[in-house]
């Protein structure tokens, strides 16, 4: 079984992953289950700007993703993409998630996007309810100032019932100061998005293969953005028996509380 603990749907700016997209990617290429977010809840662009022009809401973004689990119940769950920036966690945000948990495994921050360090004082209180209802917070981790992988460290400590999955393991770096991380703290994972093979072994060596997710940003490249992913789709038999499980599926299963 293959678990993608990293999708996306949704359009803005130069984005553009419409639904039928995804699914069909996710049928072509065989992957049985999914993690998805919609990323109409960036606050800021690729260049760091504001975006100013119809900027759905917090609540919009994620009824939009509540929605498209619902209708495809054995092949997807959510994550809520919060907006740290512009709004904030709220009563119906508590509401929103304890009603519909059987739909969200978790949060889904990023910190380019929102401009903001996941550290900030503005994520404390959506922080602090993921730790009492046990919810998992995935983090884009890159080499900018707000994304660094050590924001995420520093609050995993604060959390200890918060699973934070450092998405990208450090975009754009090689990865080290994130293993290195990862290997400090239980309650903190690292994924294979955009991350380069060799450096998806040695996470799995360094950290332990029950630590390393696969997610790819599918379909952010389209259709066929998981042949990317072909060596790491590929490693059964590169990878022990053990590792290739618990990076492809059992990992995804414990963590997100999918059965
Ligand atoms: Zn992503």
């Amino acid at each position: 079984m293959i678990i993608d603990s990293h999708l996306h749907f949704g359009q803005i700016r130069k984005f553009n992953m419409p639904q039928e997209m995804l699914l069909k990617s996710l049928e072509r290429y065989n992957i049985d289950f999914g993690i998805v977010s919609n990323i109409e809840g960036c606050e800021f662009d690729s260049k760091m700007e504001f975006i100013l022009e119809k900027q759905l809401s917090q609540m919009r973004v994620n009824v939009k993703t509540l929605d498209l689990v619902k209708r495809y119940l054995n092949k997807l769950k959510g994550q809520f993409w919060i907006k740290p920036y512009t709004e904030s966690f709220t009563k119906e945000v508590a509401e929103f998630m304890l009603e519909n948990k059987d739909y969200f495994v978790g949060f889904k921050m990023h910190p380019y996007h929102s401009n903001m360090k996941i550290s900030d004082e503005r994520c404390k209180e959506y922080l602090e309810f993921a730790n009492k209802h046990g919810f998992s917070f995935a983090v884009h981790t890159a080499g900018d100032n707000n994304s660094d992988p050590y924001h995420v460290y520093q609050v995993a400590k604060e959390y200890p019932n918060i699973n934070f999955i450092m998405v990208h393991m450090g975009l754009g770096t090689d990865n080290s100061k994130a293993i290195e991380l990862i290997t400090k703290l239980d309650n903190l994972y690292g994924d294979a998005t955009w991350v380069n093979f060799d450096r998806v072994v040695e996470a799995i060596k360094k950290c332990g293969s029950d630590k390393i997710l696969f997610g790819t940003d599918a379909p952010i490249d389209g259709i066929d953005t998981y042949q990317k992913y072909e060596d790491i789709m590929r490693s059964k038999g590169i990878l022990t028996e053990e590792e290739y499980n618990n990076l492809f599926e059992l990992n995804a299963k414990r963590i997100f509380r999918l059965d």
